[in-house]
């Protein structure tokens, strides 16, 4: 397990083996960032992006938040972490592509199916419970489709519903939805399953999920 003390001696090797390598590029992005992909990811520390996608320093803009949500635009007042950073890369950055990432084994998928967070206090799974009942739609499909939501198949298909769910509330957002129309922006689902590593992407005219070529086939 790693611990801080740990964290500091990869930070030394970073700083003498990446960082040096890749000096020019560091001084580089010191006069800016200009990515041109938004990657939505779930906290989980097992699906970093930068690490499945394989990118570099400022090529990716990333927001993580639990189950790799994005709610709908809203105008109540409020902290709005998610909208904000959205803003930010479609309106300055510019990106081209937003990749919402749900992945397999999600804790915030599995916590929208069982509603086990459902009258906790704020503080004590209240947060959580209020944030994830984005998916209660969602999740009463899943029920449907699936009897009570406990099978490993109710578990996965919460999880694809989530990214759906996400790509439907990004259209919610005016600059996303007339970049979209324009061109400008393609919106994009994908779906880690950790338990084989493979990427999984959505065919939005189906509704299904396809693994992503690993191009030697
Ligand atoms: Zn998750």
């Amino acid at each position: 397990m790693t611990d801080f003390a740990d964290m500091l001696d990869g930070y030394r090797r970073f700083r003498n083996t990446g960082w040096t390598e890749q000096r020019e590029r560091w001084s580089e992005l010191a006069e800016g960032q200009s990515p041109t992909v938004m990657v939505i990811a779930c906290s989980d520390s097992r699906v970093d992006p930068a690490q499945i996608f394989d990118t570099s320093p400022g090529e990716v803009f990333v927001v993580r938040n639990v189950a790799a949500l994005v709610p709908p635009f809203e105008t109540t007042p409020g902290h709005h972490g998610v909208s904000a950073a959205l803003e930010f890369a479609v309106q300055v950055l510019k990106v081209n592509e937003i990749v919402v990432m749900g992945h397999g084994k999600c804790g915030g998928c599995k916590a929208a199916l069982s509603q086990e967070l459902k009258d906790a206090p704020p503080g004590e799974g209240g947060f959580i419970a209020n944030w994830i009942d984005m998916l209660d739609e969602a999740r009463a499909n899943v029920v449907a489709r699936f009897g009570d939501g406990s099978s490993h198949e109710a578990h996965r298909a919460m999880e694809r519903e989530g990214v759906k769910v996400s790509l439907a509330n990004l259209r919610t957002f005016p600059c996303i939805r007339s970049k979209e129309r324009s061109g400008e922006l393609k919106l994009i689902g994908s779906l880690f399953a950790i338990a084989d590593g493979q990427l999984h992407l959505l065919d939005e005219s189906t509704g299904q999920f396809h693994p992503a070529s690993l191009g030697d086939d």
